[in-house]
């Protein structure tokens, strides 16, 4: 993440802060400032904010330490002005793990809440109006916030912890992707209620409301995407019907195959071997530089890729989006049967997307 600087290593995992973070230190200095009118007005506002997201730094590290007893690694924590976040390399696929995972973080803040709570016991300075956050001890203040913070991310909504934990309690009892969609549903529909009252009462609500929204939405849909495309052969996505050219031809029949019909890039073959790829961007390059009557060897790229027909489309989409290389060409049994690029993948997507929501509506209505 760009903006973000290192600021401490803790049991292994990079802790890095976003610029923008500095921007609430600030803010909030400056409106002490102007409430406390003096230095130690800011001091106290300032460092109740930092021992705030030092709870949130520990709450991230509870979801990711309990991640790596299940044997995956947290490549490191961001901390920005709405929250942390722990960049978890995946999520487990058991739902009892993602449960125990998703319930660590706010743990930790129950528990640093309980440990405050002995503290201003024993040393007998708990102050009655627990709600009572501005005249309250700094410990006490801290205390609630820590309890707020719990609960506020066990809400039943993505991408708080609840929606999670809501997700991974229904996947044991109908597969993953139902289980996400239906999650989703519940995030959204607590989103229209929070936003109903934040309208009224207070307009951070609203905020929130947007945020959880737009969470569930994307998490929906990016698991929507994982399981089809999981499920999916390389065969079902790929190009049949397509046109060749050769490294001698040159790039006037090149123009000539693109305005006949709706293909943008090409496989060179050699004997029915692939040996590049020419791009519209290559041909159009070429074009520019040495005109039409030009060889298409010259102008292809020479990095090739091939998938088997029979491999997840999952996989086939990782390299077409990390890879330098636009176009798959599909084998079986060593022969060329068919190549892949992105916008055939989203086709599918589309396609199958469209299908599910008919397989819902039917369900439904039944
Ligand atoms: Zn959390």
């Amino acid at each position: 993440m760009k903006w973000s600087w290192k600021i401490i290593r803790l049991a292994g995992i990079d802790v890095y802060v976003h610029a923008t973070f500095f921007i609430l230190i600030a803010w909030i200095g400056l409106s002490f400032w102007v409430v406390g009118g003096n230095p130690a007005a800011v001091f106290t506002g300032v460092s109740f904010i930092l021992a705030l997201f030092a709870c949130v730094v520990l709450h991230e590290l509870g979801h990711a330490l309990t991640a790596r007893r299940y044997g995956i690694s947290t490549r490191k924590i961001i901390l920005l002005p709405i929250g942390g976040v722990a960049d978890m390399e995946r999520m487990p696929d058991d739902p009892k793990q993602e449960i125990a995972v998703a319930l660590a973080g706010p743990t930790v803040n129950l528990v640093i809440a309980f440990v405050l709570w002995l503290w201003l016991s024993v040393t007998n300075s708990l102050q009655p109006g627990l709600l009572d956050l501005v005249e309250a001890p700094f410990l006490q203040k801290l205390m609630v916030v820590n309890i707020i913070l719990a609960v506020f991310n066990l809400l039943p909504a993505f991408p708080m912890d609840g929606g999670r934990v809501l997700r991974a309690v229904l996947s044991l009892h109908m597969n993953h992707n139902r289980a996400t969609q239906m999650a989703a549903k519940v995030g959204q529909g607590f989103a229209l209620w929070l936003g109903l009252i934040g309208l009224l009462y207070n307009p951070f609500l609203l905020f929130i409301a947007l945020f959880v929204w737009i969470g569930a939405a994307a998490e929906a849909g990016t698991e929507q995407i994982k399981s089809s495309l999981h499920d999916t052969a390389v065969g079902r996505a790929m190009l049949t019907d397509f046109q060749v050219l050769s490294p001698g031809d040159t790039l006037s029949h090149a123009i000539e195959l693109t305005l006949a019909g709706s293909q943008k890039d090409f496989p060179v073959l050699v004997n029915k071997a692939m040996v590049g790829v020419l791009t519209q961007d290559d041909m159009l390059k070429g074009l520019q530089a040495q005109g039409e009557q030009y060889h298409v060897g010259a102008w292809m790229q020479k990095e090739i890729q091939s998938a088997d027909i029979n491999e997840p489309l999952e996989k086939v989409l990782e390299r077409l989006q990390t890879g330098h290389c636009p176009l798959i060409s599909v084998t079986e049994d060593d022969q060329l049967v068919g190549i892949i690029n992105l916008d055939n993948i989203m086709e599918l997507i589309k396609i199958q997307t469209a299908i599910h929501e008919q397989d819902g509506q039917t369900k439904f209505e039944a």
